[in-house]
């Protein structure tokens, strides 16, 4: 079946358990489906906006309730949509970070932290990781100093990952942003991985801005994503315009200069409206989903020659393991070589792993149901045995 020419209907997650660590927690509620064919079209949002001419003033859809809900979800003061995490990471750089300055960043950090300070010119700085793959707050001070040491000034930014993206760990973000503080330091706290999917809350951890991604963990369209902050950081990074143009002479309301005006005109906006109720309750069972995560990672765990790689017991549903000594054992005599691993797989239904990788691989359960995670656990056992691997 095709949508149209050469465009094939999409079905992954109707016909198999994805564990494809950045797709599980993006998926559509039904509410967002709805909202996705009723908001297709480009501007749609636009339909009831009146004076003063800004997304989060239109009522119709109720666009300036959702706007303050999302900053009560995050226990920050004001909250603006952004197209992707990416994008608030760029409107904060934008706005504290002048060519020359250092940015801390960590050894775990996204890419889209590293270009949005490239982007401004900025000097990037990494606080080192532990050997256990953990970011603390000694490693963070001792970073700090050494760049003063370096550039005569303080970083003039944190980004910050709040479950890293490499090994799903939960990094102690509250004790950090304690350290940056004592140095006047604004900290970005990095949720793609986490807002939407656990409780987040931005005051307790001391965040100055909380980022989330709408596609990734908020069963939002992409690209959408959230920017929170403090109101103190909000004037600074929701400033409005103050241009008055020559020939002219036009001004331009309060539209925010780092949000472009406007940031998501339709189906991406209304569709992460219509997945926020149960977004905000599905927070409330994370410990379901750890359980759940439980039996895939103990199941990896009993395969001989196995290592769990992210910190365990697992506090995240994104797991890293190495089947360097198990499944890539198998894959050095297999006749498929390293693709049996994901074809066996995929005969079981299960997909989202990455074609031929046996040594160092990422799953991620979330959104599974106890059954189907138990039938993933069974099956990677399954798949070790059938191929001589010992199973304790
Ligand atoms: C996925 C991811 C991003 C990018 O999110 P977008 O919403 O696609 O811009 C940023 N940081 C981390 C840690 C991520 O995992």
């Amino acid at each position: 079946m095709k949508c149209a020419g050469p465009i094939e209907v999409r079905d992954l997650d109707e016909s198999c358990i994805n564990i494809d660590p950045i797709q599980v927690g993006g998926r559509l509620t039904p509410e967002a489906m709805k909202a996705v064919i009723a908001y297709g079209d480009g501007y749609s949002i636009c339909d009831h906006c009146r004076k003063p001419f800004r997304l989060d003033f239109i009522k119709t859809p109720p666009v300036d309730v959702f706007f303050r809900d999302l900053a009560d979800f995050l226990h920050m003061d004001v909250a603006r949509v952004v197209p992707g995490a990416r994008r608030g990471f760029q409107a904060v750089a934008d706005t504290y970070v002048q060519k020359g300055d250092p940015v801390l960043i960590t050894a775990l950090s996204h890419y889209t932290e590293v270009l949005a300070v490239e982007g401004r010119g900025g000097i990037l700085r990494e606080i080192p990781k532990t050997p256990e793959n953990t970011l603390t707050a000694d490693a963070a001070s001792e970073k700090i100093e050494a760049v003063i040491r370096e550039t005569g000034k303080a970083p003039s930014l944190l980004f910050l990952d709040h479950v890293d993206y490499q090994y799903g760990n939960l990094h102690p973000v509250k004790e950090i942003t304690k350290v940056a503080h004592q140095y006047d330091i604004p900290v970005l706290v990095n949720g793609a991985y986490t807002v939407g999917i656990m409780e987040v809350d931005g005051r307790d951890i001391g965040a100055d801005f909380v980022v989330g991604s709408g596609h990734k963990s908020m069963a939002a369209p992409a690209p959408s994503g959230v920017l929170a902050a403090t109101s103190e950081r909000a004037a600074e990074v929701f400033r409005t315009t103050s241009v008055k143009t020559d020939v002219t002479s036009r001004t331009f309301g309060i539209k925010e200069v780092e949000m472009m005006g406007c940031t998501l005109m339709g189906v991406t906006l209304v569709g992460m409206m219509a997945s926020f109720p149960r977004v905000r309750e599905r927070v409330k069972r994370w410990d379901q989903e750890l359980a759940h995560s439980s039996l895939v990672v103990d199941a990896l765990k009993s395969i001989e020659g196995t290592r769990i790689r992210s910190e365990y017991p697992r506090k995240h549903t994104l797991t890293r393991v190495d089947t360097t000594g198990s499944f890539d054992e198998v894959a050095k005599t297999h006749k498929k070589r390293g693709y049996f691993l994901s074809s066996a797989l995929k005969a079981r239904g299960i997909a989202g792993t990455i074609p031929g990788a046996t040594k160092v691989w990422k799953f991620n359960t979330y959104g599974m149901t106890r059954a189907q995670a138990g039938y993933v656990a069974d099956s990677l056992a399954e798949i070790a045995v059938e191929n001589g691997l010992r199973v304790g």
